[in-house]
């Protein structure tokens, strides 16, 4: 096994039960998977990654590490809390709205609450720099853990939203929780790891793996593609191809860190229908996308919406109200 041995975060698997109101309004026999329970720190899919690559950072000897995302990612909320947890420090480089080029959107995200601030209350040293490119973010880490590396820190780099053969992994074995029942399986994909370990392990299933865009990443069949190459080298398990991901853009509005009229209504229809909530930038339009997946027929049986969590950001991007559709 090249893996490290997990840093255990996580008490027992998820819940896993069904919608007992979506389901006949959609025609299907609709179960939720409740990584938004996960828990620790908040929450969120991001748990099950900082569990693996906080065993590699412990296996290693690494006394820092060094990330970037957004200032709401849920990522960094998570694993500055289990860099708490095993004594570790946690450095990262965030931008408010870092974003795919050419489009440089508009919308300002906000700079306080949620996340950001849980985050600072977990420990995490936040260097910000102005909005720029994820690629411009992934250098500037690359140049912080340089750094810090002249300085005497054993650091550990991780990539964007933990995506490594490590994040990989523990979806794979997250997917065991679930069995094979499920005709397909729906949820928010967006750094990739969560949709490459579901996929791996469901291959040659009767269970269809359908992520979800968050951002609007055309290449993202490419990006799935060369993670799943990562994961096998670590892994021995045989690589899948671009095309074997059912990777769907069109549910991402206007971009990453970006509410869209359709997330909020699938936001009000979730709370409405079965007290659940869901966050504005990843859950919602995951769901909202299973809603129209549902209403046009292609999807039918036995369907498990993976709830990734991300609740801080509900409260940080606002609340829908009634009267906002
Ligand atoms: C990070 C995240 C995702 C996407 O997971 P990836 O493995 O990065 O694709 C989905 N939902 C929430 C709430 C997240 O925080």
């Amino acid at each position: 096994m090249p893996f490290a041995d997990r840093f255990p975060l996580i008490p027992g698997p998820s819940p896993l039960h069904p919608l007992p109101a979506l389901s006949p309004e959609l025609g299907l026999d609709l179960w939720i998977k409740r990584d938004d329970l996960l828990g620790f720190g908040g929450g969120g899919n991001k748990v099950r990654k900082v569990e693996r690559l906080l065993g590699r950072a412990l296996r290693d000897g690494a006394e820092a590490v060094v990330a970037c995302g957004s200032r709401q990612s849920n990522f960094l909320r998570v694993l500055a809390a289990g860099c708490r947890r095993a004594g570790l420090r946690c450095e990262a480089v965030v931008m408010d709205m870092p974003f795919e080029p050419p489009a440089r959107p508009a919308f300002r995200p906000p700079t306080s609450g949620g996340n950001a601030d849980l985050a600072g209350l977990f420990g995490a040293r936040f260097h910000a720099l102005p909005d720029g490119s994820w690629e411009e973010l992934d250098e500037a880490r690359r140049r912080l853990a340089a750094r810090l590396k002249e300085e005497g820190a054993r650091v550990m780099e991780i990539s964007v939203g933990g995506s490594s053969a490590e994040g990989v992994q523990a979806f794979v074995e997250a997917a065991a929780e679930i069995g094979e029942g499920f005709d397909f399986v729906v949820h928010a994909s967006s750094s990739g790891s969560t949709q490459v370990g579901l996929s791996h392990a469901f291959r040659g299933t009767r269970t269809q793996v359908i992520g979800i865009a968050c951002d609007p990443e055309p290449e993202m069949a490419h990006d799935l593609a060369a993670l799943s190459s990562q994961f096998s080298a670590a892994s021995g398990s045989l690589p899948m191809t671009a095309d074997e991901f059912d990777f769907r853009l069109g549910w991402e509005g206007e971009g990453y860190n970006i509410p869209s009229p359709e997330g909020q209504a699938a936001i009000r229809r979730m709370a409405q229908s079965e007290g659940i909530l869901l966050d504005p930038i990843y859950s919602a339009k995951a769901f909202a996308a299973l809603l129209d997946l549902a209403k046009e027929g292609s999807l039918t049986g036995r369907v498990c919406f993976w709830h990734t969590g991300g609740l801080p950001n509900l409260f940080a991007f606002g609340i829908p109200g009634q009267s906002t559709e």
